[in-house]
């Protein structure tokens, strides 16, 4: 308790809480607490135990969030051992996003088609896996009214990560989707798979270094590769400055720094930029909703956001 008789909220932040109505339950952990958690390696500067355990506290739920280092080689007995456990859900993070998909008892269409898993709800013969990166980068987006429907993408990356983009984009109705990689092959095999699911030639995969191939015009970019997260905070993929003036929007996926070199380059050349804190925001809420057959308030979803600002030192 602090002064006045109002709670703190549990989180590492300790922010207070504005009003009484978004004061957190504290959760005390007891015989029927229910367990989620994290797997992935490594998973120590993981921000998932915010959004989990805040949600946790501002629903009122018994649910505790835990992050599991499961080291390499061992996916499928760490999801056999969680079944045994009852763990109500876990979230897989790199690098076992496709690997633990040999591991469930079924796959959501979606995940199977992105070929990649982040979300794993427990049934009665194993886990259900299931994609939440990809509609969590939706909701970030519409939260910020990036449009998606018709508009002319630049995608640069073709990892993990930019393969949940290209469906995003594709299923969404976006006009033209140029996926730029330093590795061609893997942009055309994303292309090839997304192309032949929609029924139309909306990812044009093109070599990272041929940027200058993409027709005259403005494009909303999205910035999918690992490039220029923190400690490499001044590293970006593409630094021309011909290249950012066609950019009218920029929504980098990495949140760590707050500002990447990417969006700073965004703005300079009078575009507007946002990180992927949200997406990280979404993609979790998405998961809490799944796991506990609820929907989130906007209002709630505010107050997380706020509390993983917090670890960056923004207001
Ligand atoms: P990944 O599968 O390892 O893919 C990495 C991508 O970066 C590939 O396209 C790779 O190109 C490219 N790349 C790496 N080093 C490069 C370099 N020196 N020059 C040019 N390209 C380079 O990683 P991922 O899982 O897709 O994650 C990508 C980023 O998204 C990460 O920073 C991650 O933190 C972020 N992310 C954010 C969220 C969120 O919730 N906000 C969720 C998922 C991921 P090649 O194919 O040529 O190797």
């Amino acid at each position: 308790m602090i002064p006045n008789g109002r709670k703190q909220c549990r989180s590492r932040c300790q922010v207070e809480c504005a009003d009484s109505a978004e004061m957190e339950k504290m959760v005390e952990i007891n015989g029927k607490t229910r367990v989620c958690g994290l797997i992935g390696y490594p998973v120590e500067h993981t921000l998932s135990p915010v959004i989990h355990n805040t949600l946790a506290g501002l629903l009122g739920h018994d649910l505790v969030y835990v992050p599991f280092p499961a080291r390499p080689g061992s996916v499928k007995d760490a999801v056999r051992g969680a079944d045994a456990l009852q763990i109500l859900g876990l979230n897989v993070t790199v690098p076992y996003k496709s690997e633990v998909m040999d591991s469930l008892q079924e796959i959501d269409t979606l995940a199977g088609n992105i070929g990649a898993v982040n979300t794993l709800v427990r049934t009665e013969g194993g886990y259900k896996g299931y994609n939440t990166d990809m509609e969590g980068l939706y909701r970030a987006m519409q939260s910020e009214d990036i449009k998606i429907e018709k508009e002319r993408i630049i995608l640069l990356g073709a990892g993990g990560a930019a393969r949940a983009v290209a469906h995003l984009c594709a299923l969404k109705g976006a006009d033209t989707v140029y996926m730029l990689n330093r590795t061609l092959d893997k942009a055309e095999q994303v292309a090839d798979e997304v192309n032949r699911m929609t029924g139309r030639n909306v990812i044009c995969p093109i070599l990272l270094q041929e940027y200058h191939r993409i027709p005259e015009g403005r494009y909303l970019a999205v910035q999918g590769t690992s490039v220029g997260l923190a400690p490499h905070d001044d590293m970006v993929v593409i630094s021309d400055p011909a290249f950012y003036k066609r950019v009218h929007t920029g929504f980098d996926l990495i949140y760590n720094p707050w500002e990447t070199r990417f969006m700073q380059l965004v703005k300079a050349h009078g575009g507007r930029a946002y990180n992927g804190l949200k997406m990280l925001l979404y993609q979790g809420i998405i998961a809490y909703e799944l796991w506990n057959d609820v929907q989130v308030t906007k209002k709630d979803a505010q107050v997380v956001y706020e509390r993983l600002k917090a670890h960056f030192g923004v207001s």
